[in-house]
């Protein structure tokens, strides 16, 4: 999508950080980290939210999940981390081009709401 900023991204159109990349997903490091390590886990094809996940497409979320381990594992990450996507207003969402956060590298609060 021509307007969507995370598809600026994986054009090369607005600089970012790669912390991975293959034909289908891109990772990157988040401008406002809320963790000492906070990476964005996006499809390259464009999908809203977790709203438009559907059977034509939950491939690239299994690629995702599949290749989330190994960037944990390049970050360092042994003592763990957590994955958040948020869905709609509600949530906060503020991009709206599917991602996931991988936040890690601290004692996480556990206050999700
Ligand atoms: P959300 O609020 O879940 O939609 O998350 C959007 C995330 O994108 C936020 O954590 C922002 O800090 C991050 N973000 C916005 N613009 C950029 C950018 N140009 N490069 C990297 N991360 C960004
Ligand atoms: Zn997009």
């Amino acid at each position: 999508m021509s307007d969507c900023l995370f598809c600026k991204i994986i054009a090369g159109d607005i600089p970012s950080t790669k912390v991975y990349e293959d034909d289908a997903i891109y990772a990157f490091r988040d401008i406002n980290p809320q963790a000492p390590t906070h990476v964005l886990v996006i499809p390259k094809t464009h999908i809203a939210s977790v709203n438009g996940v559907c059977a034509d497409n939950s491939a690239v979320i299994a690629h995702i999940f599949e290749v989330i381990p190994t960037i944990a594992k390049a970050e360092g990450l042994v003592s763990g981390y957590r994955v958040v996507s948020n869905c709609g207003p509600d949530a906060g969402q503020t991009v709206h081009h599917l991602h996931f956060h991988i936040l890690g590298g601290k004692e996480l609060s556990l206050d999700m709401a």
